[in-house]
């Protein structure tokens, strides 16, 4: 009791963001699992993906049940993928970093629920090769919603964003397809672009398109040396245009200084 009288407010926040961070993480979890298979996320609760069996309220602690089972279903010992417990901890974390940011206001919610949605469309990327529609398209109208009642963002820089970043990927897309025969930016990676450009704004979708491209020409040619793959090798891009985005929240106005004070 004396402990809780002591914790500083802030304190009390930030373990606060921790938890929500994990509780929303085990959704995404849920989403990860379940959108690209059409179910619904609601109903049926969680159940083992291998017996099938129904995961009990104390086995479905975010991070702590994973550590107390160690890592495996309690009934059929099966184990569980370590991608539970990895997004769990990296959306706890999210929250953390974004509350540390924004502070508890409408900001810090909004920006959390645009980290979650790529959190969810960065692994759902690399696992299945789409990008959700059900998230990437609500996605954009919340972010011009959002743009209306935060004073980080106006709504003509949200709504240029999403202009911008609809826009450039497709043109890039349908270049590359004249070009090339054949199709290198998918149509989800549009989609998600705008969404980014909704929450962002234009600004943050340049950065985000050049971080992107320099992360992800860089991994791809490491992948190619590492596996032998020749360029037709398709990785996709989500995971790096999510990236990009996260870092244009957290550092793009830093970047964006630096860059004009060193071309003065
Ligand atoms: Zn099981």
């Amino acid at each position: 009791m004396h402990f809780a009288l002591c914790i500083e407010e802030r304190d009390m926040w930030y373990i606060v963001s921790i938890i929500l961070g994990a509780i929303v993480g085990s959704f995404l979890n849920v989403c990860i699992y379940r959108l690209p298979k059409e179910e619904s996320i609601i109903w049926p609760g969680s159940h083992c993906p291998q017996c099938k069996k129904p995961i009990k309220v104390y086995d479905n602690i975010p991070l702590i049940s994973y550590l107390l089972l160690k890592g495996r279903c309690r009934y059929c010992r099966k184990s569980i993928s370590y991608q539970y417990p990895l997004v769990e901890g990296i959306t706890a974390l999210s929250s953390l970093f974004l509350l540390m940011r924004f502070g508890p206001s409408l900001s810090y919610l909004i920006y959390f629920v645009s980290v979650a949605s790529l959190m969810v469309i960065t692994v759902i990327d690399l696992q299945h090769q789409i990008i959700p529609d059900v998230i990437s398209l609500p996605g954009i109208g919340i972010g011009l919603l959002a743009s209306l009642v935060i004073p980080q963002i106006t709504f003509f820089d949200s709504l240029k964003g999403v202009l911008l970043g609809g826009g450039s990927l497709f043109i890039v897309g349908t270049l590359y397809q004249w070009l090339f025969k054949r199709e290198g930016m998918g149509g989800g990676d549009v989609k998600l672009l705008a969404m980014i450009g909704a929450f962002l704004g234009w600004k943050a979708v340049i950065l985000t398109i050049l971080l992107s491209s320099l992360v992800g020409s860089i991994s791809g040619i490491m992948i190619m040396i590492l596996k032998g793959k020749d360029f037709k090798y398709a990785i996709p891009f989500g995971p790096f245009l999510s990236l990009g985005a996260v870092i244009a929240l957290f550092y793009g106005e830093s970047l964006i200084k630096w860059y004009l004070y060193w071309n003065r």
